[in-house]
């Protein structure tokens, strides 16, 4: 949808074919840094964001154990000040809806119900094989964005390269009505409680009035099929995860295990991905280029996925705003991406082992917040790029 935007914004006209018959809302909340919400405010959508965002004053990383705070990044104004843009929380669905609706003002059609069986390349074209109510039709395009997700199965036809293998890390979430909860377990800061194999994250969406919970922990769902793990929900009973986060957070401490019990149900996924990207032609192949999770899926531990897929379609339509040779602005904006989107792979990884270590590496990790705490959090790298 951030692709279908930022073309229309250019002057392509952009059609979005969805496999889904309705914009759901799954998958939370997301954390944008300013390297993200900078690009959101030069498509115009600075107003509309913070109507549905909220804007966290801190980053808290905390023991899960002790619940000592191990130390505190500033956000709010300080970030604001130092990278141009905000560090927001959001509803997927209200991301989701902030991006289609402006990319159907910009002109941009979405289709929903239409799943995208195959693309092939003939001559100066794109044909799409458009799947709706048992009948394929082909669809015409000078150029094809594939944004299909970690399970990219448009991926597998472009570059077979294989599926995307389980990391053997799980996510549990849920959402929290913020005043159904005591007043001292409210929270409109982001916090980080870290434990041995296992952490977990807090922060308000939809305007501060509810909580985003994810449980991250490391292990298999056994029982559960292709089709769960394509649906950001395994079907887990209650009773399951119930036992699996107990397990998860043993010894963790008395706030973090209230917190936990506040939540009424939860959403359980494996998380699946690759390794980090290894060249420019993973990004883009004559016509079609490559976006988000197709190109890239990572571990959620840098908040960067959805954040990564806007930084794409920013640089999608930077050379397709201005080079008329189709293929060629695409290679350029793969040899622009491919390096970032790895870098910011490998970093997600990265931040697992730190986050879930144990023994001296969590000593020496505890230490070392304590010390110079938000000077490790902040990420210039990160949130200072400037798409060049
Ligand atoms: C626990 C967790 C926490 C996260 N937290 C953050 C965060 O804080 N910040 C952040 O930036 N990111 C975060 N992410 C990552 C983020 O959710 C993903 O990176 C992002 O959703 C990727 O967007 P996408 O558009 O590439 O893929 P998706 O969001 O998966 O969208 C793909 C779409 O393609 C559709 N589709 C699939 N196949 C077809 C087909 N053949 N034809 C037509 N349509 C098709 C699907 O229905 C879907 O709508 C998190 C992820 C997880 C798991």
């Amino acid at each position: 949808m951030a692709a279908a935007l930022a073309l229309s914004r250019v002057g392509w006209q952009a059609r979005v074919y969805e496999r889904a018959n309705a914009f759901a809302e799954v998958g939370a909340g997301v954390q944008l840094g300013p390297n993200v919400t900078r690009v959101l405010h030069a498509w115009g959508l600075a107003d509309a964001l913070e109507q549905v965002a909220a804007l966290p004053q801190s980053l808290h990383a905390r023991s899960a154990h002790s619940g000592e705070v191990l130390a505190t990044l500033p956000l709010g104004a300080a970030m604001h000040r130092r990278y141009g843009a905000p560090y927001v929380t959001i509803h997927r669905a209200d991301l989701h809806a902030l991006l289609h609706d402006a990319a159907l003002a910009h002109g941009a059609q979405v289709h929903a119900d239409r799943v995208v069986v195959g693309l092939q390349t003939q001559g100066h074209e794109v044909l799409a094989q458009v799947r709706h109510a048992e009948q394929t039709q082909s669809a015409q395009a000078e150029v094809a964005v594939v944004a299909d997700g970690v399970w990219s199965a448009l991926r597998q036809q472009l570059l077979a390269d294989g599926t995307v293998q389980p990391t053997g890390h799980l996510a549990y979430r849920a959402l929290l009505r913020q005043a159904d909860l005591p007043a001292h377990l409210r929270s409109q800061d982001v916090t980080v409680w870290m434990g041995p194999h296992a952490h977990v994250v807090h922060y308000p969406v939809r305007g501060g009035e509810w909580l985003n919970l994810v449980v991250l922990t490391e292990g298999q769902m056994p029982g559960v099929t292709s089709d769960d793990l394509q649906s950001w929900n395994a079907q887990q009973t209650p009773e399951q995860t119930e036992q699996d986060l107990q397990v998860a957070l043993r010894g963790a401490c008395f706030r973090l295990q209230e917190i936990i019990s506040a939540a009424a149900s939860w959403r359980a996924w494996p998380l699946c991905g690759r390794t980090p990207m290894q060249g420019a032609h993973q990004h883009a192949q004559g016509r079609v280029a490559l976006v988000g999770d197709a190109a890239h899926p990572m571990l959620p531990y840098l908040a960067q996925g959805a954040g990564m897929a806007i930084e794409d379609a920013a640089a999608l339509a930077k050379h397709l705003g201005y080079e008329t040779d189709a293929p060629i602005a695409l290679q350029a904006f793969a040899a622009q991406r491919w390096q970032r989107n790895a870098q910011v792979q490998a970093r997600a990884m990265r931040n697992g082992q730190v986050f879930h270590a144990q023994g001296g590496m969590r000593w020496g990790r505890d230490l070392a917040l304590r010390m110079a705490g938000p000077w490790l959090m902040d990420q210039p790298w990160l949130y200072g790029y400037l798409g060049e």
